[in-house]
């Protein structure tokens, strides 16, 4: 067995973890991950971090502690920018340096530096140097890549078929291990022809839902929200689910070009959900104390009160966020919106 390389199933996991995942492993390391974000974890980040950290950062420490004697490295990239003229929340690109002032006996931090947002010298350094941690060869390196790349775009066409992130790892057969019962089942689901069918559900409503990914996918921190919304009867479809030829240009109606990756994508999604006509309510689930996210919340507020014609409705979750009340919202929210669906 090579070197331990741990990932946490937090923040950029959820968009990343194929392609690193086989990255490391194509260079001869064994890949771990973190479990599930359970409470434990949650209060294990939140004893590090201070109050005004956003929740998936607190998470994102949780799981870091929880790798902790499980691996020799754990993987903490800085990522700055990952596409031209756009860059990622400031807390991305302080991550490494947040994690090493807060979490104390933790394995060796791999801290590669990924920043497109101008060429892609850096990038290929990043790529390099990381894998020269693991082999001297380039050539090595390099197919590493490819094959990296390779599982990216095959993930991404699963997500973009209507799977959420668990399934279409579940589909690649490179899920993590998975306490969720009900993911398993749709995951089994979407091996099937037809596979967008089934995961997408053939609900009575169909419901946008936009979200930063560490929060709509992460089971806990979303009190499940995808899976209950499914068993009220509705079909999700998420920004990721979206072409981002789609986002882009939803996101290109908003007057200054919004630099943040994610938040243009959700504004964009948002925008389309409201616009289109291809969805019966859109719900908008945000960490609290998120600067972006009370932006892009707000644009979108607006731009729903102006239209009128599609229900938005806005959830704000936090480590004191009850199950309860998260479920009372979500069966309000999909009342009106089977009222409100035209016949
Ligand atoms: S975008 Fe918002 S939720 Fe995500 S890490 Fe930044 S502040 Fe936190």
């Amino acid at each position: 067995m090579g070197e331990v390389v741990g990932i946490p199933r937090a923040l950029l996991y959820y968009h990343y973890y194929p392609m690193w995942k086989v990255f490391f492993e194509s260079l001869g390391g064994t890949v771990v991950t973190s479990g599930e974000t359970t409470r434990a974890v949650l209060d294990a980040g939140i004893k590090v971090t201070v109050d005004e950290a956003c929740l998936p950062i607190k998470v994102f420490h949780g799981h870091v502690l929880a790798l902790a004697g499980k691996c020799d490295y754990v993987f903490v990239p800085r990522l700055v920018s990952v596409e031209r003229r756009a860059f990622t929340c400031p807390k991305f690109m302080g991550l490494p340096d947040m994690i090493r002032c807060n979490c104390r006996d933790i394995p060796r931090i791999i801290d590669s530096c990924i920043n497109l947002s101008r060429t892609t010298r850096e990038y290929i350094h990043a790529v390099y140097s990381t894998g020269r941690m693991f082999t001297g060869s380039v050539l090595r390196i390099l197919a590493a890549h490819n094959r990296a790349k390779a599982a990216l775009a095959r993930y991404t066409r699963y997500i973009e078929s209507g799977m959420t992130p668990d399934e279409a790892m579940a589909v690649m057969g490179i899920a993590p291990p998975c306490d969720e019962p009900a993911h398993r089942a749709v995951a089994a689901a979407s091996s099937l022809p037809g596979a967008s069918e089934a995961v997408r559900g053939s609900g009575r409503v169909v419901v946008g839902l936009v979200g930063h990914p560490y929060v709509i996918y992460d089971p806990f921190v979303s009190m499940n929200v995808i899976r209950r919304l499914r068993e009220m009867g509705a079909s999700v479809v998420t920004a990721d689910m979206l072409p981002a030829a789609i986002t882009e240009r939803e996101a290109a109606r908003f007057p200054k070009r919004v630099f943040w990756t994610l938040g243009r994508r959700l504004l964009g999604a948002g925008f389309h959900f409201l616009r289109s006509g291809t969805v019966h309510g859109c719900l908008h689930m945000r960490a609290f104390t998120c600067g972006p996210e009370s932006l892009i919340g707000e644009i979108l507020e607006r731009e729903s009160a102006r239209r009128r014609d599609v229900p938005f409705a806005t959830i704000t979750v936090d480590e004191h966020t009850g199950e309860a009340g998260v479920i009372t919202r979500l069966e309000a929210f999909i009342d009106v919106v089977t009222r409100r669906r035209k016949p």
